[in-house]
């Protein structure tokens, strides 16, 4: 099994997609550890205000490129995340062919620059390798159900084949490389038209608009506060030796996405009625982790409650949508 290689504690860290939703609070988090930090993105659906405030730190660079045609840095890289991807159904959607090739094209040349520097590689996976999952919770050995032609596999099925490239790499010793398969995760800093239903309901709660349920609502999802999975992708790079298999991350508590609704009306004072549209083709009926073992390898576990969460995320949306969460909006 590979090893990190030991170059002390302080250590240069490519955060490819370094200007999304995750990727700019992991950017924060790593800076803090003491480590330089290299924010690479292209700005398809990452935004650089999330990154402003990190712009004057002495040990804080960006680099705009897409992973798809990436080039040298010109400096040695210690660490890889690999986060560059668009993560909402109707952006990764938009351009189904160039989420494929992020997937698959992207994540090969950063694993060939992991392997020119001898850097360790964490991707971001995900749980939708499960698909419409048969089985539930899901654990890592559970093998999925996607439909492999359908409007969701270029990022289902480009998250698998970028999998299938991490171990194969793993596999020869060329790369260190690790993979964790994010749940669905909220917080600040998501963009307000980002497509995904926290952040929709939020916006749309603070702004008067209709709430849009798609399908029943009695579909279920598991939501993580973006704290807690970011320290967990830390976690996942640092252990040693490389658990040499898939570890997901995500909070097992698990809602219907009426019940997610109805928590944020009651915690947005808003006129907004809720409007039911059809449910998108392939949207999973059930999603919850199963945990155990990030417990075991990581000695990780969630934190932050989704009332807790949802309240920091309101917080921040009502500074960006300019809106008023105090009820006196009539
Ligand atoms: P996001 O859309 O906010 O961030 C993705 C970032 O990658 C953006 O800054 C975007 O501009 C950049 N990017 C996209 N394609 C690129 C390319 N070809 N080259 C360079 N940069 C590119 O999404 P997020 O929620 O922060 O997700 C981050 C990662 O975590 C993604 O890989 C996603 O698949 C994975 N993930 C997230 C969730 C979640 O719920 N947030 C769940 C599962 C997996
Ligand atoms: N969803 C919804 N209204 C919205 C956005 C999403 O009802 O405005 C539903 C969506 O159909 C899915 C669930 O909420 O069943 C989670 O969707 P999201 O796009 O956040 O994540 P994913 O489907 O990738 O888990």
């Amino acid at each position: 099994m590979l090893h990190h290689i030991a170059r002390g504690t302080k250590k240069t860290v490519l955060v490819a997609g370094g200007a999304g939703f995750v990727g700019s609070h992991l950017c924060d988090a790593l800076l803090a550890k003491g480590h330089r930090v290299i924010c690479l993105d292209n700005y398809l659906t990452g935004s650089e205000s999330n990154i402003r405030p990190l712009m004057n730190h002495p040990q804080f660079r960006t680099v705009e490129q897409d992973i798809c045609v990436i080039e040298d840095l010109g400096e040695p890289i210690d660490e890889i995340y690999n986060l560059a991807c668009a993560a909402s159904p109707p952006q990764y959607q938009a351009d189904p062919v160039h989420t494929m090739m992020t997937c698959v094209v992207g994540t090969g040349n950063l694993l060939a620059m992991a392997e020119r520097h001898g850097a360790s590689l964490l991707q971001a996976s995900t749980s939708e390798v499960y698909g419409d999952p048969e089985e539930h919770p899901q654990r890592e050995d559970y093998r999925g159900n996607v439909n492999c032609t359908g409007p969701r596999a270029c990022y289902d099925e480009g998250k698998r084949a970028a999998e299938a490239l991490c171990f194969d790499m793993l596999r020869a010793q060329r790369v260190d490389a690790r993979v964790v398969r994010i749940f669905n995760t909220y917080g600040p800093r998501m963009q307000p038209d980002d497509g995904r239903i926290v952040s929709n309901l939020i916006v749309q709660a603070l702004s008067g608009a209709p709430l849009t349920i798609y399908g029943t609502g009695e579909q279920t999802r598991s939501f993580c506060f973006v704290s807690d999975l970011v320290a967990g992708l830390i976690k996942l790079m640092e252990v040693d030796p490389n658990p040499g298999v898939p570890v997901n991350i995500g909070n097992p508590g698990e809602f219907t996405i009426n019940e997610l609704a109805e928590m944020v009306v009651a915690m947005v004072p808003t006129r907004s009625q809720i409007v039911y549209k059809p449910l998108p083709m392939d949207d999973p009926q059930r999603r919850r982790p199963d945990i155990a073992r990030a417990q075991a390898l990581l000695g990780w576990e969630p934190q932050v409650p989704l009332a807790e969460g949802l309240r920091q995320t309101i917080d921040f949306f009502s500074t960006t949508v300019g809106a008023r969460t105090s009820g006196e909006r009539g």
